[in-house]
């Protein structure tokens, strides 16, 4: 145990819920303790904690993200109804990650992991499709209401010299309903443009990117608007130099063209398109399970975590005493890709090396035909064995042990 890789800075550790909670120790203990010192400092978003802290512990564990600027997050519920009956919550809170992303402002980019004998249900998307989903704002941030009949809704605008500006949303006469206030910021466009213009740069792709600006003729131009002004004096030199190119369209051309490509291009999404074409993208390619997830912030702030939510059903069986095949290879990329960012930002070769091989070894596992159950189900490799949660991490190990 003396040679374990030793860490410089500490890492964020942000635990999480359910059966992903569960595997996040089991990682730790059979995949990383045996061989890095692991330097963390450990807050637990597991719900009771949220509860206990009345939430706090949320803005703590982004503070500690801005303060050594790596962190590492296990997924966590977002409460519903059921869940504040569930877990006995005073208060029906936030999805952490909503809370998170606000406070780093960072824009989500979310990846596939491609293993040997898993094939896309797309048969063209021979590279993996990156999505970028802008972490800020739009319903995510909405004030909304339900509204009894005959009640008349306006959007109130009061402006920095005391005078109101009010423009009418709804008259309801005979019926009630709903109505919803989102808002957006030009510095969180930018940022998000920026974010999406670097990071397809950096990773030679080209960037696509599309709204409702036919129907949304002001708030969604507004992000057309800005990321075309930000391409043009910022990147139209360097992408036309590296060969690479800035496409905007409509969101539903978009979809369209991005089924019939052969992938490789980073997506750039409002924040409700990125939630949901993530997830299709992320099913699409084999399994939710092997989506990979980082926060980027502008001021160069990482978080990284698994795509997937924490596995409610196989918990239950799980606290049945059942066994369950869950995947664990988002979440262990989740911690590579960290432990990576550490090394890179201490100069620490060994613990990037070791992230490597971890990958490496995770990627050997599955294409060496031992996998869990959602692969199992759709590997085409003519010999392939399932096996539980824990096996998997063990056959990791050991294939980590001769890497
Ligand atoms: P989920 O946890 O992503 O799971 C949905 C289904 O996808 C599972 O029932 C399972 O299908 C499959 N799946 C997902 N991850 C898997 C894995 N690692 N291995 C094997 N199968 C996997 O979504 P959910 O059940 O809708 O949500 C559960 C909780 O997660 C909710 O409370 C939600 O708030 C939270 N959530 C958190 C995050 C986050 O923290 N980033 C993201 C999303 C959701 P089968 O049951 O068919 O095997
Ligand atoms: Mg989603």
């Amino acid at each position: 145990m003396n040679d374990r890789i030793k860490m410089l800075a500490p890492l964020v550790e942000i635990d999480g819920d359910e059966m992903t909670r569960v595997i996040w120790a089991w990682v730790k203990e059979i995949l990383l303790e045996p061989f890095v010192e692991l330097k963390t400092e450990y807050y637990d978003l597991g719900l009771s904690e949220r509860e206990r802290t009345k939430d706090g512990i949320t803005a703590e564990a982004a503070e500690a993200i801005k303060k050594y600027g790596v962190g590492v997050k296990c997924a966590t519920i977002t409460p519903n109804e059921e869940r504040v009956s569930e877990y006995g919550l005073s208060e029906m809170y936030k999805s952490p990650n909503g809370t998170i992303r606000a406070i780093l402002d960072g824009t989500v980019f979310r990846a596939p992991i491609l293993a040997k004998g898993i094939v896309p249900y797309i048969p063209t998307w021979t590279k993996p499709i990156t999505i970028a989903r802008h972490a800020y704002g739009d319903i995510y941030r909405n004030t909304e209401a339900i509204v009894c009949e005959n009640t008349n809704a306006e959007l109130l605008l009061t402006l920095p010299d005391g005078t109101e500006k009010r423009l009418p949303v709804h008259s309801f006469g005979g019926s009630g309903g709903i109505v919803q206030g989102v808002h957006n910021t030009d510095a969180s466009i930018a940022s998000f443009a920026r974010a999406c213009m670097n990071y397809a740069a950096d990773t030679k792709q080209d960037l696509w990117f599309a709204t409702k600006d036919t129907i949304s003729k002001t708030y969604d131009r507004r992000f057309r608007d800005i990321f075309e002004e930000i391409f043009a004096a910022e990147y139209k030199e360097k992408y036309e130099a590296a060969g690479l190119s800035y496409f905007y369209t409509l969101i539903d051309d978009a979809v369209a063209r991005v089924l019939r490509s052969d992938g490789g291009m980073v997506w750039a999404c409002k924040n409700y398109d990125g939630d949901v074409m993530s997830d299709m993208v992320a099913t699409a390619f084999g399994s939710l399970a092997m989506m990979t997830s980082v926060l980027v912030s502008p001021q160069g702030y990482y978080e990284y975590e698994a795509a997937h939510g924490t596995v409610q059903r196989h918990y239950y069986k799980y606290k049945a005493g059942e066994s369950t095949s869950t995947n664990s290879v988002a979440t262990i990329f989740a911690w590579t890709g960290a432990l990576a960012k550490r090394a890179e930002l201490d100069g620490l070769p060994a613990l990037a090396d070791f992230a490597k091989k971890l990958e490496f070894s995770v990627l050997e596992t599955i294409g060496g035909g031992v996998m869990t159950g959602d692969l199992f189900s759709i590997s085409i490799l003519p010999e392939k064995r399932q096996v539980d949660t824990k096996e998997f991490l063990i056959d990791v190990s050991r294939r980590l042990k001769t890497a």
